[in-house]
């Protein structure tokens, strides 16, 4: 029997999109690829509510859309400010550094967000190229202000790179209306497509930060002067060939950002916002404690929940046994002390009881005093709430 995927990525995935996946494979320069290549870049940009942005899409996991993002903006010497929220804040600066950034954190306690002024008062001192935030950080389940901080760059004249891969089709982000200059996302979460694509919408500033440099870009297959033909041309119902497309992962993601659009961006975003406060109400009504040090920045994504005292990473091997896969920590200062659970992309009602019943069960069996189904009735109530 097929557990339930309940991690922060990957997640369950559609089968129209799974289908996709399974068709034979085009040629990269038939007809009906470009055609779908094309659409899929143009709903990329509708997705991420960037009409402005220039959208690429490239065959990699989301590590690599980080690594365009800060290949392209970045030259030797250039000043990064990182708005730290935990492990994937730190892989921002390692590749930051890597490409001789020199980096400035502004740090919060694992669970919390750095303040607004904390940030603002780094900007004012000047001299910053590029501010990046982690709009979810998949390892504490941490939401960060998006919108306050890419403003607040913006206000300063600094590019900021948002790093939506946690975030992205299911988070709320306008990417145009907020000001923000780079939006970077992966395939295999609210995007809803199995892993191996990296996204990015590039605005009109940031792409001209990156026709001024003065240094070429020190990789090749990160370059955007390769891979911004190959993306005009196929948006132009042309083929063009620089590094073989992922055909099938295309394929895939025309049909994944075509429903998610049918869904529309803000009931997506509302749906989310659902789920989320029904995990929350159960997770309460368990008597148990969130990472995040307050609703206000816990994500709408996943959770992350300590666990009860006396257990440990033992209780995700106790769920799965009752059908619903969920993850460990992942923070490296507390990654024994609590578990995750991703609600992404198709996740509904359905799923949202059944992961609150498996782990409920799985936490009575090893001896946690709560009454079965207690949990169960506080999401529904919250469900049934809307
Ligand atoms: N950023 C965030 C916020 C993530 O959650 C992840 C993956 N969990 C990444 C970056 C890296 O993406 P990938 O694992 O696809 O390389």
């Amino acid at each position: 029997m097929r557990d339930l995927l309940m991690i922060p990525g990957p997640v369950e995935f559609e089968p129209e999109v799974l289908q996709a996946l399974g068709a034979p494979t085009l040629s990269h320069t038939d007809p009906a690829f470009i055609a779908v290549f094309g659409r899929a870049l143009k709903r990329l940009r509708e997705v991420c509510l960037a009409p402005s942005a220039q959208p690429f899409v490239v065959s990699g996991s989301g590590t690599l859309a980080m690594e365009l993002a800060v290949a392209n903006l970045v030259e030797p010497g250039d000043a990064a400010l990182v708005v730290n929220t935990g492990y994937f804040s730190d892989r921002m600066a390692k590749i930051l550094e890597r490409h001789g950034a020199l980096v400035t954190h502004v740090r919060a306690p694992p669970g919390d967000v750095p303040s607004l002024d904390a940030v603002e008062t780094h900007l004012s001192k000047g001299g910053f190229k590029v501010l990046s935030v982690t709009h979810v950080d998949t390892s504490t389940g941490v939401l960060a202000p998006a919108e306050a901080l890419v403003r607040a760059a913006r206000k300063h004249g600094v590019l900021s790179v948002v790093d939506g891969v946690c975030a992205t089709a299911a988070e709320t982000f306008r990417q145009d209306a907020w000001e923000a200059d780079v939006y970077l996302t992966a395939s295999q979460k609210a995007v809803g497509v199995p892993p191996g694509l990296a996204l990015l919408t590039v605005g009109p500033r940031a792409m001209e930060a990156w026709r001024k440099r003065k240094t070429p870009v020190a990789s090749v297959y990160a370059d955007f002067a390769e891979w911004l033909p190959i993306m005009e041309a196929y948006e132009a119902g042309k083929p063009a060939y620089f590094a073989t497309p992922p055909v099938n992962l295309v394929a895939a993601l025309d049909v994944s950002l075509g429903q998610i659009l049918a869904e529309g961006m803000d009931a997506r975003f509302a749906r989310h916002q659902r789920m989320a406060r029904a995990f929350r109400a159960a997770w309460k009504a368990m008597g148990l404690r969130l990472l995040p040090a307050s609703d206000a920045v816990a994500a709408n994504t996943l959770s992350a929940v300590y666990y009860p005292d006396g257990m440990d990473a033992a209780l995700v091997g106790g769920v799965k046994g009752q059908g619903v896969v969920v993850a460990g920590g992942l923070h490296p200062d507390l990654k024994t002390r609590y578990f995750r659970v991703g609600h992404m992309n198709r996740v509904g009602p359905a799923d949202v009881l059944s992961t609150v019943g498996a782990l409920e069960r799985a936490l009575i069996a090893a001896g946690h005093r709560s009454e079965p189904g207690a949990a169960v009735a506080a999401a529904q109530a919250s469900l049934i709430a809307g």
